[in-house]
């Protein structure tokens, strides 16, 4: 069936135990992240044989796919106040950023007769989770070590998410501090200092990751073999772990302008053509309902992608090599946004391929 997905599990696992040797070399840890491919356990198992001495997702669905792993389960979102129960059930740890919810964490902690470990997390900039002021974080980390079912497994930060700040040495070095400061001041040991995701991995890559950084949470490296700072492929690594597929059904010669008044298209912009004078036009059977369009590369370069709806994609074949008959498939790289997207569409078949 089409559209399909293949995932080449040797590719996953290759990258995994690249990435993860990288780091142990310098005293880092990985939580694997297994959200763009919804936790499935044939890739999680890649992840695990890789060398990731941890899972994280960071929904809780995910996380219950990952029971036959022995081995902890991190929730990287901060936790729902209507999941709780779930996540101490599920989760070994979590990323969180309010006392409100940690002291729901212990309550319930409590009452499942278990202690949940906790990574405070600092914002030290990007403008998504975390405390702002490193006062209030420390005030809760007073108020965290009250908690009778409540470990304070450490600090964290993300970045590159929200305001796509990139990680540098000094920025990590804060984190580093916080870390120092809560030890000195509540004389106790913390033991992770998990310093953000695969932007941070550019650090590592070029040997300019900082002393104090023990755990780095790791997903789009890994899969797409990405460093996300810059946006670049990180060299020895494979960059076509998911390629999708999908069917022709349509192949004629068309204009490339519309003929008649143009008004706004399915999506409700006003598109612009440019005249190409007749091109070799194809149809593939995949749309927006299925797969983010911009984030799709064709793995032949001579094909060009004119648009899409939400079901068709159009393509212009005319300075293609290869004759392509009606039925057959166009194969493409996707984006780290492609790959989530037909990840999580029902109508995109999973294939893997393990060579
Ligand atoms: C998704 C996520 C990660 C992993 O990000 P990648 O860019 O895929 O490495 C790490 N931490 C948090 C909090 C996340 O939400």
């Amino acid at each position: 069936m089409f559209p399909k997905i293949n995932i080449d599990l040797h590719g996953i696992s290759e990258n995994t135990k690249r990435v993860c040797d990288k780091c142990k070399n310098i005293g880092i840890n990985v939580t694997a992240i297994t959200k763009v491919f919804l936790a499935d356990e044939n890739i999680a198992e890649c992840l695990v044989t890789g060398g990731a001495t941890a899972l994280g997702d960071s929904r809780i669905e995910n996380l219950k796919n990952l029971g036959c792993f022995n081995m902890e389960k991190w929730l990287v979102r901060i936790p729902m106040e209507s999941e709780i129960e779930d996540v101490i059930k599920y989760s070994d740890v979590s990323l969180n950023s309010e006392i409100k919810t940690i002291r729901l964490l212990n309550k319930e902690a409590y009452k499942q007769d278990t202690t949940h470990k906790v990574i405070l997390m600092a914002d030290l900039g990007d403008l998504r989770e975390g405390y702002f002021s490193t006062d209030d974080l420390l005030s809760d980390v007073d108020k965290v070590l009250q908690m009778k079912n409540i470990e304070l497994y450490g600090v964290g930060t993300n970045l590159t998410c929200f305001g796509a700040i990139i990680p540098r040495p000094e920025t990590l070095q804060k984190l580093v501090k916080i870390k120092e400061r809560i030890e000195n001041d509540f004389d106790i040991e913390l033991k992770v200092v998990s310093g953000g995701n695969s932007s941070s991995y550019t650090l590592v890559d070029r040997g300019e990751m900082i002393d104090g950084i023990n755990n780095l949470r790791l997903g789009e490296v890994i899969l797409l073999g990405n460093e996300t700072s810059y946006g670049t492929p990180v060299e020895g690594l494979h960059h076509d772990n998911f390629i999708l597929e999908a069917q022709i059904v349509e192949l004629k010669e068309k204009p490339s302008v519309p003929i008649g008044e143009i008004g706004i298209d399915a999506f409700g912009n006003k598109p612009e053509f440019v005249n190409k004078g007749t091109m070799k036009r194809a149809i593939i059977a995949v749309g927006k309902q299925d797969v983010r369009i911009d984030g799709m590369t064709p793995v032949d370069s001579n094909i060009e992608i004119l648009g899409a709806s939400s079901d068709h994609t159009i393509l212009d074949l005319t300075n293609v090599d290869k004759i392509y008959k009606l039925g057959d498939t166009v194969s493409f790289k996707l984006d780290y946004g492609a790959t989530l997207a037909a990840m999580t569409s029902k109508y995109v078949e999973k294939e893997y391929v393990d060579i």
